[in-house]
């Protein structure tokens, strides 16, 4: 028998148990044809960036697959049926998609198989999404209690070698889209890429990432996320080697996969909540519009909003594609509460330049940043750009890094660059708005819109 295996964000060929159960199904003299299909619907909202990671990613599968992955281009829903049948398949393997589109259209995908099942194993997540529920069986609102039930539930062990598979060659493939040109430095793609990503962390930062996940100025983090958006490595992989590890850091770095799963979670109970509040009582908060509003948005997302730490996540953002977590909470909460814009405003151009936007991840850390979401706090936060700078880079390393018109200030300055002795070097903008002002706005706003 042949066996299909539909790849989408799975894209490696270890600790993949839908490829495995896809080699099962062929039996040991049968074979198994990998493919990938464009869809229109994803590849053209999905910015450049991730196009061209995931056009990068394909390449280095098809190599690891000797050449044999089948591209083909359409609506699934025509396409996988019909490759199935050219192939003679008798199943078509994938991992499950627990996204609002992904699930609709697989729904597609297996009324127009037919009579061949379509066989969902594993997903890209360590719990797969709407298993872990309150004891009366209700979602989790919030991140803390949900984290806990998360542990107790657990997880497998990483699944094992892609042995014995015959990977059919020869089908016929459509030619890919053209890669875009992208001016972001983009991590390297591929599985290979991402398992020495991983191992270099492990090894050489992992046990400093409790203190250094905050500092943007350090390299604290794992950069893990583009690698886990497109599955070239499965989050069981990473807490695998977290497990023989002791310390806060492991169990830091294991709460943030937890933050990856719970917001998949939210996604997969409320499948509108990608553009829809969690909160829906603060729906119709008074924004701001009209020609002075458009000018503020173009200086947030330009990076010309004079508060160095939010000009330098913003062009963080534009040159690698990427924005340190703690900066993206800053530049979020600037545009929603400092420049009164909707957080729809922000997930967008997030998604349009991010090489690791996802709808679930990026969508919901808009909404907690703009308190329309999961946050447990009661307070309505604003986070101060110039007291956040000066906590999280204190030597300034950060803004120096990606605006280099204060490259020549003394650190003490540089989150103020006002109270240089010279005053604002030339070429950099003053603060666009006044934050305590707009801070009390927002407040104002918030208060307005709860009373009604
Ligand atoms: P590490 O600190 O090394 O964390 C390891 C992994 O844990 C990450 O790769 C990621 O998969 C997961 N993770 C960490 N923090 C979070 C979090 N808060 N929520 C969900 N998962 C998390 N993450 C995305 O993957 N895609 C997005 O589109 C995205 N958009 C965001 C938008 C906003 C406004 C905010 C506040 C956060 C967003 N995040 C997003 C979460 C987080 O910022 C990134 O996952 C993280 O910065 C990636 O860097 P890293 O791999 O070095 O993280």
């Amino acid at each position: 028998p042949t066996s299909l295996l539909w790849f989408r964000r799975d894209l490696r060929l270890h600790d993949h148990p839908a490829l495995l159960a896809a080699r099962d199904a062929a039996g040991p003299d049968g074979d198994v044809v990998p493919v990938f299909v464009f869809d229109d619907r994803l590849w053209g909202p999905s910015g450049e960036p991730r196009r061209r990671f995931l056009l990068d990613c394909l390449t280095a599968l098809d190599a690891d697959l000797d050449g044999a992955l089948v591209l083909r281009s359409g609506d699934p829903a025509r396409v996988i049926p019909q490759l199935a049948r050219e192939v003679g398949a008798t199943t078509v393997h994938v991992s499950a998609d627990t996204g609002p589109y992904g699930r609709q259209r697989d729904a597609a995908v297996e009324r127009a198989l037919d009579d061949v099942p379509l066989v969902r194993t594993g997903s890209p997540y360590l719990v797969t999404p709407g298993r872990v529920t309150t004891r009366t069986g209700t979602p989790f609102q919030v991140f803390s209690p949900f984290a806990r039930a998360w542990r107790e539930h657990g997880w497998r062990a990483p699944a094992g070698a892609p042995d014995g598979v015959r990977w059919r060659t020869g089908v016929r493939s459509d030619d890919p889209p053209p890669a875009p040109e992208v001016l972001a430095d983009l991590p390297p793609a591929g599985e290979r890429a991402a398992l020495e990503a991983w191992e270099r962390f492990r090894d050489e930062r992992l046990t400093g990432y409790a203190e250094g996940r905050n500092l943007p100025g350090t390299a604290g983090t794992s950069r893990m996320s583009a690698y886990l958006k497109y599955g070239c490595i499965h989050p069981r992989t990473l807490v695998a080697d977290l497990a023989g590890e002791e310390g806060e850091s492991a169990r830091r770095y294991t709460d943030e996969l937890a933050w990856r799963d719970f917001y998949a979670d939210v996604l997969w109970h409320r499948p509108g909540s990608a553009r829809e509040y969690l909160k829906p009582e603060l729906q119709g908060m008074g924004y701001d519009s009209g020609p002075e509003a458009e000018a503020l948005v173009r200086a947030w997302q330009t990076g010309r909003t004079g508060f160095p730490i939010v000009d330098a996540g913003m062009r963080q953002l534009l040159g690698e594609a990427y924005v340190h977590n703690r900066v993206r909470m800053i530049v979020a909460s600037f545009l929603v509460k400092d420049l009164h814009q909707e957080w729809t405003l922000g997930a967008r151009w997030f998604m349009q330049h991010l090489v690791d936007g996802d709808l679930a991840s990026n969508n919901h850390g808009w909404q907690w940043v703009a308190g329309t979401g999961t946050d447990a706090s009661p307070y309505y936060r604003v986070f101060n750009p110039i007291t956040q700078g000066k906590k999280f880079d204190p030597d300034g390393a950060y803004v120096q890094r990606w605006v280099p018109e204060l490259r020549d200030l003394d650190p003490k300055h540089v989150h103020e660059p006002w109270t240089a002795p010279g005053g604002i070097p030339a070429g950099y903008p003053e603060p666009v708005v006044d934050h305590a002002h707009e801070r009390q706005v927002s407040l104002d706003r918030y208060a307005a819109v709860r009373a009604r």
